[in-house]
C-alpha cells in the first residue's frame, strides 16, 4: 500500500472513539419504520443525517415520499471524469421486541466484550446503521485529509428497507437524472468471518400467493356427509404434496424453463467457500439434506429456485373436537426465483398447476400478491473488481464471493430504474442477531469496514 493510504488507515483507527460517538447518536433515534407512532423519530433521524453529510461539505436534503422520507446527498469535489458512486444505506430498523430479552436498552449503544473482541450492542448496529457508518467514515476521513474525493459521490439513505422499500422505486423514477451513477455501493450484508471478507454477488427473487379451495357451500356434519362429499382439506393436501417430485424438483409447469445456470466460474467461487452444511443444519436442529437432487447446497440456496408452503389452515382447529367437513381450505405459498425467471410466468404456471389438479365439485382461487425478480451482480464488473482488490489489500486474502438466498427489492429497483449494479460489500457477522434482541456489530468489523472503504476510494483513483 502507498504510505498515504497507510496514513489514512491509521487515522481511521485513531478516530474510532469519535466514530463511535457519532454512531451512538445515530443509534439513539428510534427509527422503526413499521410503527406509525415513530414518524417523528424518522424525520428527526433524517435531519441528523443531513447535518452529518453537510458537515462533510456535501449538499444534503430530506425528501418526502409517499412513505418515510429519504435523505439525498451529493459531493461535488471530484473531477468531472471521475467515477460516480451512489452509496446506499437505510436508517430504519426493526422493532426491538421482545424488550425483556435485551440485556441493555435497545436504543442506547453499549460496548461489551465478545468472542471477536469488543462489540457494539444496540438495535441497528449491524443492520444497517453501523454497517453504513463504514462508508460514511471513510468518506469523512478521505475528504478531511485531501479536501476532495477521488470519485463523484451521491448518497441515498432510505427509511423503508425493513418494510420492503415501497416508496423507493417511485422515488428513483422521479429522480432518475439526479441519481444516475456508475455503480451503487451497499454495506448491508455479511462477511464470512472477522478475518474473511465477502461480496454477495446474487440475490434470489420472490413471489407470494394464497390458495383457497372451496367445496361444499357450508361446513358439513361428517356423520351425515362423510364418505360421499369432497373434503377441501384433502384436496389441498394432495395438491401441495404434488408440488415436488421424488427428486425434489418443483412440478409447476414451466417452472425451470427460463432458469439460467450461473457461469461455471461462479460455482467455483461458491465451492471455494467450503460451506459448512452440517454446521448450518445442526444450528437449527437438523441433519439431513433436502431439496433438488444432484445440486450442491450452495446451488440450492443461491442459484436454484424453490417453492414453499408458508402456512396452511382450514376446518376446526379449536380445543376439543368437532366432526366437521370444512367448506374451505387455505394455504400461503411463496417461490424464491433466480435469474431468467419472471414472477408473471411463474404465477401463470402456478395457476395452471392448481387448475389441472382441481377435481369436480371444487373451486380453487389463487390470490397473487406480486413478485420481485432475482439479481445477479457481475463478479468481473470494473467496480466489483475494485472492491475485490480493496478487500484483498485490507484483509490480505481474497474476498469470498457468495450468493444470497433472500430477496432485497431495492437491488432490482436500482438495476431496473437506474441500470446500476450493486456492490454488496457488507461487514456484518452471521452471529450479529440482526432483527433479534441484543443485536451487535463487532468493533473489528466496523474498523475493517472503514479501512476497506478507504482502500476502495484509493482503487477508484486509478479508475479514471
Ligand atoms: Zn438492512
Amino acid at each position: 500500500m502507498t504510505s498515504d493510504i497507510d496514513r489514512l488507515l491509521n487515522l481511521a483507527s485513531e478516530q474510532l472513539p469519535d466514530t463511535l460517538a457519532r454512531l451512538k447518536d445515530f443509534i439513539a433515534f428510534e427509527s422503526i419504520s413499521t410503527d406509525p407512532s415513530h414518524k417523528a423519530d424518522m424525520q428527526a433521524c433524517c435531519e441528523w443525517l443531513v447535518r452529518e453529510f453537510e458537515a462533510l461539505g456535501m449538499e444534503a436534503s430530506v425528501r418526502q415520499t409517499t412513505g418515510h422520507p429519504i435523505v439525498i446527498a451529493h459531493d461535488r469535489t471530484a473531477a468531472a471524469d471521475a467515477p460516480h458512486i451512489l452509496y446506499y444505506g437505510h436508517y430504519d430498523v426493526q422493532p426491538p421486541a421482545p424488550l425483556e430479552e435485551w440485556r441493555t436498552p435497545p436504543f442506547t449503544m453499549v460496548i461489551e466484550d465478545g468472542p471477536h473482541g469488543k462489540r457494539i450492542v444496540a438495535r441497528g448496529t449491524s443492520d444497517d446503521k453501523g454497517n453504513m457508518m463504514t462508508w460514511v467514515e471513510a468518506l469523512r476521513i478521505w475528504k478531511a485529509e485531501h479536501g476532495s474525493l477521488p470519485a463523484r459521490v451521491s448518497i441515498i439513505v432510505e427509511g423503508e428497507e425493513e418494510i420492503l422499500s415501497p416508496s423507493l422505486l417511485g422515488f428513483l423514477k422521479e429522480n432518475r437524472e439526479e441519481l444516475s451513477a456508475d455503480a451503487c455501493m451497499i454495506s448491508d450484508t455479511l462477511s464470512l468471518a472477522p478475518d474473511h471478507p465477502a461480496l454477495t454477488i446474487s440475490m434470489r427473487g420472490l413471489l407470494h400467493a394464497e390458495i383457497t379451495v372451496t367445496g361444499p357451500s357450508c361446513d358439513l356434519h361428517s356423520g351425515s356427509y362423510g364418505g360421499v362429499v369432497v373434503n377441501p382439506i384433502h384436496v389441498l393436501s394432495r395438491m401441495i404434496a404434488g408440488l415436488h417430485d421424488a427428486d425434489g424438483r418443483v412440478t409447476i409447469p414451466g417452472f425451470y424453463d427460463d432458469v439460467e445456470e450461473p457461469p461455471a466460474e461462479v460455482l467455483k467461487f461458491f465451492d471455494e467457500l467450503n460451506f459448512d452444511l452440517d454446521g448450518f443444519l445442526g444450528s437449527v436442529g437438523l441433519r439431513g439434506e433436502h431439496g433438488e437432487a444432484n445440486r450442491s447446497a450452495e446451488e440450492r440456496m443461491w442459484t436454484r429456485p424453490c417453492c414453499d408452503i408458508n402456512g396452511i389452515w382450514g376446518g376446526f382447529i379449536g380445543e376439543g373436537r368437532k366432526t366437521v367437513i370444512p367448506s374451505t381450505a387455505h394455504a400461503k405459498l411463496s417461490c424464491r426465483l433466480v435469474p431468467g425467471q419472471t414472477a408473471d410466468k411463474v404465477i401463470a404456471g402456478i395457476r395452471e398447476y392448481f387448475a389441472a389438479a382441481t377435481p369436480a365439485d371444487v373451486e380453487v382461487k389463487i390470490d397473487y400478491f406480486g413478485g420481485t425478480p432475482a439479481v445477479r451482480v457481475p463478479h468481473d464488473d470494473r467496480y466489483v473488481m475494485a472492491a475485490r482488490r480493496a478487500l484483498k489489500r485490507v484483509f490480505a486474502r481474497d474476498a469470498g464471493l457468495k450468493g444470497g438466498g433472500g430477496t432485497l427489492p431495492l437491488i432490482s429497483d436500482f438495476k431496473a430504474e437506474l441500470g446500476l449494479d450493486c456492490i454488496l460489500m457488507g461487514f456484518g457477522m452471521p452471529d450479529d442477531l440482526v432483527h433479534a434482541p441484543n443485536e451487535k456489530f463487532d468493533l473489528v468489523c466496523l474498523e475493517a469496514g472503514i479501512h476497506s472503504h478507504l482502500v476502495f476510494l484509493d482503487e477508484l483513483v486509478s479508475l479514471r
